[in-house]
């Protein structure tokens, strides 16, 4: 690489501009981006010279100035296969979208659309009207809001309902989400006054009568999406809660976090908290969100009673965190799965917690065959994004013995696109029924590749 050693020899801005290699990056990458990185590298070359004073050959020059512009253009948002069998994957972006969802994104997305007009009168509508007559119509209920995200719709709720006054709420709720949502910092932030009651692994009705004492005006139940308290435990049921609520006239806000609107016990699953059953126990607010066992866009969806709805709608915090039109047209097209009763066909989510061991142990000894290395066994895959804690399906996995079985997780990583393994009884873990069959292509090349690196 040194090869001169006399720094006038170093070329100038002008004389790498000739060549053939920096006229074609003028064209994909810019004139700019491509003056910006040939400077970097020769200001960086004279910089090295005063220490070692040797500069590379132009060759050299070149292939650095060609990295940096790969490098600075890069996306870091990429698409990855997950082969982890974790099915709301909060790290890797939590639900996959239906083909409606992106063909209703894609049309709305790529030109104008009825965002805020309305087509009868001919004049100014509103974004509200969009996703929210679906869930009305889905869940029963009144009124339906939706914003950017669940943590967004607690924050709304609490501040626009009890900003300044008490919030009473059990101490087996008081947890942490991940992604640093804490339910007692949320309320905090609010600027709710928080009423703990009950201990971490007990609460009982008359815990929360005498909290009235402190003129609360909301009692919040939140989910504990993530962990399970065992062992001896007791809470009110929502019921209860809901008459107690009704007694003292104040509302009773539930944050169910995931909120299914399918019953997960259908497909051999413990049972997640429903939406339905939540408004059919008396919850006047349901919050959850749209992005997990939903299996849409990422969003906050509220439903209940219209005249808290409508206080919610009012508070200038609504306006901060609405949800955007690609929002909305994605989650409109998912909650129409639902409103048709085709959710465990078309929505990805729910494609893959109803997919038969069968199936997957198929597509398993598929993949075994393809690439000639590895074996079909046993394991569980996960449902994942701060929902039934505990909870595995059976599944079958393709797990590789392989030398070092770290090295051969990072090299998978290095593919494109990447390819989340995971590492298990030191093999090479991957499950089938998070990965998208479209994807299968491209993890089987994937895969092969890495085996011929290795040998
Ligand atoms: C996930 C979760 C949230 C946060 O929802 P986001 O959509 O991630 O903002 C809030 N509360 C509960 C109980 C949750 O499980």
């Amino acid at each position: 690489m040194a090869t001169m050693t006399d720094l006038r020899s170093l070329p100038s801005v002008d004389q790498l501009l000739q060549t053939e290699e920096v006229n074609q990056w003028i064209s994909s990458y810019g004139r700019p981006l491509t003056l910006d990185a040939i400077r970097s590298v020769l200001d960086k070359v004279r910089l090295r010279y005063a220490e070692a004073s040797t500069i590379p050959d132009r060759e050299s020059l070149l292939e650095q100035v060609g990295s940096k512009l790969q490098n600075w253009t890069a996306p870091t948002l990429r698409d990855v296969i997950n082969a982890t069998g974790v099915i709301l994957h909060t790290n890797l972006g939590r639900a996959p979208l239906s083909q409606a969802a992106l063909d209703a994104i894609r049309s709305v997305a790529s030109g104008y659309s009825t965002l805020e007009y309305d087509l009868r009168k001919g004049k100014r509508g509103t974004r509200s009207v969009h996703a929210e007559s679906l869930l009305k119509r889905i869940t029963g209920v009144s009124a339906a809001l939706v914003v950017n995200n669940n943590a967004a719709a607690v924050m709304l709720a609490l501040t626009a309902l009890a900003r300044r006054r008490a919030v009473v709420i059990a101490r087996t709720q008081l947890v942490e989400i991940g992604g640093g949502f804490r339910v007692p910092d949320v309320m905090k932030q609010s600027g709710a006054r928080l009423v703990e009651v009950g201990t971490t692994n007990r609460v009982h009705l008359a815990d929360y009568e005498s909290a009235l004492d402190e003129s609360p005006v909301m009692i919040l139940r939140a989910h504990r999406s993530n962990f399970r308290i065992i062992g001896f435990t007791t809470e009110p049921s929502l019921t209860e809660l809901a008459s107690l609520a009704r007694r003292v006239g104040i509302p009773l806000v539930d944050d169910l976090g995931s909120g299914s609107l399918l019953d997960t016990s259908r497909f051999g699953l413990g049972h997640e908290p429903m939406v339905q059953e939540s408004l059919a126990q008396g919850a006047d607010l349901v919050c959850f969100s749209g992005d997990k066992l939903l299996g849409g866009p990422q969003a906050g969806i509220i439903v209940g009673r219209a005249d808290l709805v409508a206080k919610l709608k009012k508070h200038p915090l609504a306006r901060a965190i609405r949800a955007d039109k690609l929002c909305l047209a994605g989650l409109s097209a998912t909650l129409l799965h639902y409103l048709k009763d085709e959710a465990a066909q078309e929505v990805p989510v729910w494609r893959m917690i109803a997919m038969s061991t069968e199936q997957i142990r198929e597509r398993a000894q598929n993949w075994v065959e393809v690439i000639g290395h590895g074996e079909v066994i046993n394991g569980e895959s996960t449902v994942g994004g701060g929902s039934l804690p505990g909870e595995t399906l059976p599944t079958f996995t393709l797990a590789l013995r392989v030398r070092s079985p770290n090295r051969f997780i990072a090299r998978l990583r290095e593919a494109h696109p990447a390819i989340i393994a995971r590492l298990e009884d030191d093999r090479v873990v991957l499950d089938p029924r998070t990965v998208l069959p479209e994807q299968e292509g491209a993890l089987l090349d994937g895969l092969r590749r890495v085996y011929e690196k290795r040998h």
